[in-house]
């Protein structure tokens, strides 16, 4: 664990403290933006090793966040995590579609998302595709 930089980006405050309290007892260092506008301007300035992405948020979505976020070269190879409470199957294939990494439902199951945070990291930075 070599405490890499991640960003969350969720409005929700309670699912933000679990993701992060999760993140922190890990080893993890953390961000977090309460909205999309946040935290693609937050990606830019800080280059996490890792975006974990609400889907539904105020203003900006998810999904229209992480399209910002593929368009510019300083943050097109940061792996991105959807994190969302759509978990009909239906959604899931087109969050993954969207180009997302990886996908979690919320609640979070702690064991699987630590999981699937440290593939990601251990795949390391997005190749161009
Ligand atoms: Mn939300």
């Amino acid at each position: 664990m070599a405490g890499e930089l991640i960003l969350i980006v969720e409005d929700n405050e309670k699912n933000r403290k679990l993701v992060r309290d999760v993140l922190q007892f890990k080893g993890y260092r953390t961000l977090e933006a309460e909205s999309g506008e946040l935290g693609v301007a937050l990606a830019r300035d800080s280059r996490p090793a890792l975006i974990l992405m609400d889907i539904q948020l105020p203003g900006m979505s998810g999904i229209e966040a992480l399209g910002h976020l593929r368009a510019d070269p300083t943050t097109r190879d940061i792996p991105i995590v959807a994190v969302t409470a759509s978990a009909m199957m239906q959604d899931r294939q087109r969050i993954l579609a969207a180009g997302f990494d990886g996908y979690q439902s919320k609640p979070i199951d702690v064991k699987g998302f630590v999981q699937v945070v440290a593939e990601v990291l251990a795949n390391g930075p997005r190749r161009p595709a």
